[in-house]
């Protein structure tokens, strides 16, 4: 519901959605917009909400444009690996404050944005990122975004080169999170016994002290 000046009365707009074209900075783009109309009159309406979700789409398509990364990415990337904003920038080796500003006004550069790409995609590049930096982050922090790798690479089928390496990662999950006295979920999913054996000699490095 939204006031209409011209029928001086709150009404049920409806709304219409179409692409529409925007140049902005030297970039040429498109994308969706809502329109609200009064079902009376027909005259159009601005309810906060169909604004919003307007800019909304702008500001994406703008990141998009720029070769950058859009905010719902960044979002899927945080749930995904089950971590947050300021733990991924400092593993990143960014200012605390970075992932969270991106998420808001700032619009990463294409560098930045290549890799938190490739992390949203490649859950071995987060597994790479997080092992080396575990020491920057809380352990409780550390401990539930490496289960969230695990489960990714457990359901990963997009990437070539998974399945073999998939029982060198079980495996240095499993030291890792079993010397930090922790297991996955409900400690049902893991089964070492199943898992090749290859990385004698990274156990002491993986060896994770909590
Ligand atoms: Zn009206």
């Amino acid at each position: 519901m939204t006031y209409c000046h011209n029928c001086k009365k709150h009404v049920d707009y409806t709304v219409r959605e179409c692409t529409e074209d925007f140049e902005l900075d030297g970039y040429r783009f498109s994308a969706v917009q809502r329109h609200a109309f009064c079902p009376l009159c027909g005259e159009e309406l601005f309810p906060d909400e169909i604004a919003d979700f307007s800019t909304e789409q702008v500001h994406e398509a703008f990141r998009v444009a720029k070769g950058s990364i859009t905010i719902a990415q960044i979002r899927e990337l945080l749930k995904k690996y089950d971590i947050g904003a300021n733990p991924l920038s400092l593993l990143l080796g960014w200012g605390e404050n970075t992932v969270d500003r991106q998420m808001r006004h700032s619009i990463p550069d294409r560098i930045h944005a290549d890799r938190l790409k490739d992390l949203l995609y490649d859950p071995i590049a987060m597994y790479d990122l997080l092992y080396s930096g575990k020491d920057k982050i809380s352990a409780s922090a550390f401990r539930k975004a490496l289960r969230a790798v695990y489960h990714c690479i457990e359901n990963q089928t997009t990437i070539e080169d998974v399945p073999a390496n998939k029982p060198v990662f079980y495996h240095k999950i499993e030291i890792i999170l079993n010397a930090s006295g922790c297991s996955l979920s409900n400690g049902t999913d893991l089964n070492p016994g199943n898992y090749v054996r290859t990385l004698k000699d990274d156990t002491t490095e993986m060896a994770f002290a909590s």
